[in-house]
């Protein structure tokens, strides 16, 4: 399967046909005649925090999506309860969006080993249940900056095994958060995936803050691609990173509310 098929199976064949990354060239502003009707993406959408649920989130995701800001919103999962009004903005929202479910790294911090297994089972109903259109699991991975505690990062390697073991039998794809932790990530991607697996399995590092050499290592063992804040775009290391990343390798991301491109 290509990065292409697999980032973006809601778009008709004629979008998969021009390619995920003439969505991004029109989100940057080039808007010329060959990309006016190419849809657009927001690759990791948080609309679902406390701060912006429930009218918030309703209506900036209407008006994102009404005004053409952008066509589809991918979201970013984080907990139990945030799973559920996910489920709610696509029961409204159908087609334009598509549900991400997982344990976020931040939400497992405070959580007891019992919580976070009651969660991860929870996370696996959900999967197991196949009422809701989940198109992939996350987020989910292991912030070292966050994590102060030897506790806390064991914690978090155990989730993030856990869904890599979730999505790889559900045949999901699957969404990282790596920070101050990318070469970790990939080490324990490797270890719980047998290699056979890993291509054509699809991985999204969200808002990617490793070096360009390390994409480049994550790229010769998986089947990833990595997106980016716009805002971050100018910051001269990711700046390198994301011209060095081949086009359709790169999407963009809001991070929370779509309206922002
Ligand atoms: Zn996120």
């Amino acid at each position: 399967m290509s990065v292409g098929e697999w980032a973006l199976p809601f778009w008709s064949d004629q979008f998969k046909a021009l390619g995920v990354h003439r969505c991004f060239e029109r989100i940057r502003g080039m808007d010329d005649e060959s990309v006016k009707h190419v849809p657009r993406l927001d690759a990791h959408a948080h609309l679902t925090e406390d701060r912006f649920w429930p009218k918030v989130a309703r209506e900036s995701l209407k008006q994102a999506l009404d005004s053409g800001t952008v066509d589809h919103v991918i979201f970013g999962g984080t907990h139990p309860l945030e799973w559920a009004r996910q489920i709610e903005l696509k029961a409204h929202f159908g087609a334009r969006v598509s549900l991400v479910v997982g344990l976020h790294p931040w939400w497992i911090l405070d959580r007891s080993d019992q919580e976070i297994d009651h969660d991860l089972g929870l996370l696996e109903s959900l999967l197991a249940d196949h009422s809701h259109p989940i198109f992939a699991v996350g987020e989910t991975g292991l912030d070292f900056f966050r994590a102060k505690t030897i506790q806390q990062k064991k914690a978090q390697e155990h989730a993030f095994r856990f869904q890599i073991k979730l999505a790889q039998s559900y045949h999901k794809p699957f969404v990282v958060h790596a920070v101050r932790s990318v070469g970790r990530c990939l080490e324990i991607l490797r270890e719980e995936v047998p290699f056979g697996l890993m291509s054509g399995w699809p991985v999204l590092w969200h808002r990617f803050s490793g070096s360009f050499d390390q994409a480049q290592e994550i790229l010769k063992h998986t089947d990833s691609i990595f997106s980016f804040r716009p805002q971050d775009i100018k910051k001269p290391t990711v700046i390198s990173v994301w011209n060095q990343l081949p086009p359709d390798r790169r999407l963009l991301e809001s991070d929370g509310d779509p309206t922002i491109f």
